[in-house]
């Protein structure tokens, strides 16, 4: 007779800071408060240009 050891693991894995979601890392302001489409812009430029550097990295 074999025991089936199961470990649950409902929060295997770690939660990830919370504070990334809630705030914007452009600004550091709550992203639930006034327009962020600014800082999208400006997050989705950063990534961009990230992108492209990594690219010519190789
Ligand atoms: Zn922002």
């Amino acid at each position: 007779m074999t025991t089936l050891r199961r470990t649950v693991r409902l929060r295997g894995a770690p939660m990830r800071s919370l504070d990334l979601q809630t705030v914007c890392d452009q600004c550091n302001k709550l992203r639930a408060h006034g327009n962020r489409t600014k800082c999208s812009k400006l997050r989705q430029a950063e990534s961009v240009e990230r992108r492209a550097r990594e690219k010519n990295h190789e």
